[in-house]
Order: C-alpha cells, then structure tokens, then sequence
C-alpha cells in the first residue's frame, strides 16, 4: 500500500538531501493548525536542529510599492549566480486577517521562481501574528537544514510585524524610495532604528539624483540614534531592483557586517538572545490561546467586558474573576 503522508523521518531524511518537495511538505505540515499535527512538526523541526544554523539570515522591509520583491528578484538572483542557494519567506500580517496577503505571491517573482537554487515560500497564515511569525521562524531551521545558505524574509513596513522579523535575521535591510520632502516623516522611528541598512530603491534614469539626496538625509537621520550594540554603523545605499545597480554592493556591505560580527562574537551572541526570545513568545503564545479557549472562560468575557464598559465592575477586578476562574481547582 502507498504511504500517503510521508513519516517523521522520512520528511527529515528529505530535507537533509535537499528535496524540495519534501521541504514544502514539511513546512506544511508546521503550518497545520490541526493539534494532531504538532508533535510530528516538532519531531521534524528537532530532526533538523542539529543541521541548521549554517546561513546567513536577512530581514528584508519597506512599504508596499517600494520595490521589495523586485529587489529581491534581483538579489535572490545575484546571490545564486555567485552559487548561492537561497529562500525567500515572508510574515505578512494581512494573512492573519483575511487569507489573502500583500506578500509572498510567488507569481511576483517570476525569474527567481524558475531558479533551481531559489525556494520561494509565501507567509503563513494564521491567527496571530505572532503565530505566523514563528511558523516562519521554524521554517527557517527547515530550510538551513536542507542547504539554503541564506534566508530572506520579507515583510511590509507597516506595523508590527518588522519587530518579530528582526526577532529572527542577521541583518535587517530597510528598503526606501526617495519621496517628495517626505524623507524623514513617512518612517516609523522604530523600523529606522532596527535598520542595519537603508537602501533606496529606483535609483535609475530621472530619479538618480533625488535617490541620492535622499541618501544624505537618512544617512544623517541614522546618525541621531544611539550606537548599536553590533558595533556596526549602518550605512545608506542606492539601487536599482530594475537596471540591478547597487544590487551587489548591498551583499558586501552585508559580508563587511558579517565579517564585523564574526570578529566580535555579537553574531552567535544575537542568535542565541533570539533563540531565547522565541522560547518566551512561544510561552506567552500558548498560555494565552490556552486561556481563551477555555469553554468558561468564552462564555464570561463578553458579559464581563460589558460589565466593565457600563462601569459595573472594575477593568482590574474583572480580570482577575477571570484568571480565578482560569486558575480555580
Ligand atoms: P513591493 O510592493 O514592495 O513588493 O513592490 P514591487 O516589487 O511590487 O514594485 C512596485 C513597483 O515598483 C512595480 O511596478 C515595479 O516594477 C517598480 N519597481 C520596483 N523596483 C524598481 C526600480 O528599481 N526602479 C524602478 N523604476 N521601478 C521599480
């Protein structure tokens, strides 16, 4: 009889030789929502553990129509032209409201797709955002484990979802274009502070002079915030995703962040303070679905939200009927 679900082992065994079917059915099997699936997602995940950790891991931000997945056609395909093998994962949070997303369409990429040495995953969907975020984190250890040698994750500079990406790269690109006096505004303070990068795409044909304008003024808005634990200074850069100029700059000013890192043991210091962040998350994650699925718990929190909103009872007094009833027996 003909297995249909490949076990534990075999999607390990897989991995570890570089199938990419069976990196894509393992990834799936991460994404499950179904409980029956964890242990087996988590078999592979330890399975795979010992072989990852081998790449180079770049968080890759900016608002839509910046350019992103231009910019990493272009990269994505540069680095494997230098015999790279690469995957592209996104955290879109849009898809933990509807199941559309404004990332990870596969069909934006169309040269990248058809590349051997490429993989390309869209974002996982899911309920949370930080739910989505480590499913990501998981398939990164996946794809280590099967050879990809440096992981780009996309994600939109929007809203919260650039803290968890920067949670689980090396190295956090900000992708801007030059915009009319708006070089400063637009950009939540946050995102620019997590940059260790800022690249400024469209650089070519009209827009050269003002993309390099514009790189003068981030340059000197980074320069007001505080030096970076890593050491490293980050730099301002322009590019085209289109005429690919600039493109490989951005990769050696990466190996010099590399080579910085490397030097000063921050590198292994970062993933390891990752590893233990994730560890956290994940905690906070299942305590909290824990408690709000609780079949008492469902059936007070609307009555009881009322009750604070009509001023009946206080916020503070109301949550811990709650968490008593949580906690009780
Ligand atoms: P995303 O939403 O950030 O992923 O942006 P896209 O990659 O979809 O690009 C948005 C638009 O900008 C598309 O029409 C691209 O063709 C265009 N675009 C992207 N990169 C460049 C570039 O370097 N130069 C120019 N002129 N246009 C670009």
């Amino acid at each position: 009889t003909r297995k249909i679900q490949p076990s534990a082992q075999e999607l390990i065994d897989g991995i570890l030789t570089g199938d990419i079917t069976l990196l894509s059915r393992a990834i799936t099997l991460i994404e499950s929502t179904n409980s029956i699936h964890l242990s087996k997602a988590n078999e592979v995940i330890n399975g795979c553990l010992p072989h990852a950790n081998k790449s180079i891991r770049i968080g890759i931000t900016g608002v839509p129509g910046v350019g992103k997945s231009t910019f990493i056609e272009a990269f994505g395909k540069y680095l494997t032209s230098l015999g790279k093998k690469v995957a592209v994962l996104a955290v879109d949070p849009s898809s933990t409201i509807s199941h559309g997303s404004i990332l990870g369409d596969k069909t934006r990429m169309e040269e990248l797709v058809k590349d051997e040495n490429a993989f390309i995953r869209p974002s996982a969907s899911g309920e949370t955002l930080g739910g989505v975020a480590r499913k990501t984190r998981e398939t990164i250890t996946l794809c280590e484990a099967c050879g990809f040698d440096v992981i780009l994750i996309e994600t939109v500079g929007v809203g919260q979802s650039e803290t968890a990406v920067h949670s689980m790269v090396d190295f956090f690109l900000l992708l801007k274009i030059a915009g009319a006096g708006d070089e400063l505004q637009g950009i939540k303070r946050g995102i620019m502070e997590m940059a260790d990068a800022i690249v400024i795409n469209k650089a070519d044909g009209d827009n050269i002079r003002k993309a390099q304008l514009a790189k003068v003024e981030f340059n000197r808005a980074l320069h007001l915030f505080p030096a970076k634990k890593s050491g490293w200074i980050p730099t301002t850069a322009t590019c085209s995703a289109i005429t690919q100029e600039g493109i490989d700059a951005v990769w050696q000013t990466i190996l010099d962040y590399l080579e910085l890192v490397n030097s000063n043991h921050y590198f292994l210091d970062k993933r390891k303070e990752q590893n233990q962040y994730w560890m956290m998350e994940t905690i906070d994650e299942q305590l909290k679905s824990h408690f709000y699925n609780q079949p008492a718990i469902i059936q007070l929190l609307d009555s009881t939200k009322k009750a604070v909103q009509n001023d009946e009872i206080s916020p503070f007094v109301a949550a811990q009927v709650l968490l008593d009833n949580y906690f009780k027996k």
